[in-house]
């Protein structure tokens, strides 16, 4: 089991930074050091690598032949330090992890408040592909989307984007996630086969939203373009990668390039805290206390802001469509070094103030 520690300088965002024995400026003021990082994580994948609780997506078909004791992680800091462990290389579809980076798309051409206005910020307390969840909120005059996490607002997501065609909405999409990735992603044919032939209820959401006026144009080619999206190609580091990207508000922390703004990606963390784990985002809040988006590939990517994010891959999940080994590395992961974004640095106590 070999833990790779890779240097930020010199990297290049196509092919994986080489490891260096180059001395490095030490972290920023605030920012974990490699030492505990690299304890952090090593420990979090001893304790789980034995785990074998929940079991693979079978609703699409490719997601149940994916090898269920695969498990990896990687952590990347604001300032550019990569740590990963496990079956770190292997790829995996991205699945509902793209939801986020999508909405934040969307939050920079169409604007926050549209955004929240048309698709809606709160949870829904149901599952992803909810259909009750769409009728409720339209009864009580609310977006029926729910929110941009689930599957009704991610797909209208994507139909709202802007785009001449289909092909251009695509590549919208593609480029968003590859700019967050910092390098070029693909799609997972196979998955992406089984998923197209296989998502009726997904069709079903994507009609009704067409007759909610929720998205404007073909909503077959809103939902065929959610369905490459959710079966991009993705490793643990790609996926801690983009959580970086959010967690220094907004640039990539290897290419350096500006993927969105300080403001939106701070909205974006806010819909990751509320719905990022679907109906058990309540739960990882007040467990774990970090903003954070699972796919039902097994991925999950956490991010503490203004220090780093955390991925983690394993494709057994709970009954939510959450991995069970990525969510207890994870929380073992933020819990020891101190990152929930409630918990308040103690100072040693100034004594009584004095007037
Ligand atoms: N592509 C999956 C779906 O639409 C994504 C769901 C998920 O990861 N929760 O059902």
């Amino acid at each position: 089991m070999a833990v790779a520690v890779l240097a930020a300088a010199g990297a290049s965002a196509q092919a994986p930074a080489q490891p260096t024995t180059r001395p490095r400026p030490p972290p920023a003021a605030g920012l974990p050091t490699d030492a505990e990082l690299q304890s952090a994580m090593q420990r979090a994948y001893t304790a789980n690598k034995g785990v074998t609780e929940g079991k693979n997506a079978d609703y699409i078909p490719a997601l149940a032949k994916v090898d269920p004791n695969l498990f990896g992680i990687a952590i990347l800091t604001v300032d550019g330090r990569v740590f990963s462990i496990g079956d770190t290389g292997q790829a995996f579809s991205i699945q509902s992890i793209s939801k986020p980076f999508v909405a934040a798309k969307l939050m920079s051409e169409m604007g926050i408040q549209q955004v929240e206005e048309k698709l809606g910020v709160n949870a829904t307390g149901e599952a992803f592909n909810s259909i009750e969840a769409i009728e409720r909120n339209k009864e009580a005059k609310d977006p029926p989307t729910g929110n941009p996490l689930v599957n009704a607002g991610a797909i209208a997501a994507v139909g709202n984007l802007k785009a001449a065609n289909a092909d251009a909405r695509w590549s919208s999409v593609l480029d968003t996630l590859g700019a967050f990735a910092g390098r070029n992603l693909v799609m997972d044919q196979e998955i992406y086969k089984s998923e197209a032939a296989t998502n009726t209820r997904n069709r079903s959401i994507a009609d009704l939203l067409k007759a909610y006026e929720v998205i404007p144009g073909n909503p077959a080619e809103a939902l065929d373009v959610y369905t490459r999206q959710c079966s991009v190609a993705v490793n643990v580091k790609d996926l801690a990668m983009m959580g970086a990207t959010l967690a220094t508000g907004g640039v990539n922390p290897l290419t350096g390039k500006r993927v969105v703004s300080p403001d939106v990606a701070e909205r974006t963390l806010a819909l990751m805290m509320t719905a990022g784990l679907y109906e058990d985002s309540g739960a990882w809040a007040f467990e774990v206390g970090v903003p954070a988006k699972s796919g039902v590939g097994g991925g999950i990517v956490a991010v503490v802001p203004g220090k780093y994010a955390v991925a983690a891959f394993s494709p057994r999940l709970d009954e939510a469509g959450n991995s069970v080994r990525a969510q207890k590395a994870i929380d073992s992961i933020v819990g020891e070094l101190g990152g929930s974004v409630f918990r308040v640095a103690q100072r040693p106590s100034p004594g009584p103030t004095r007037r």
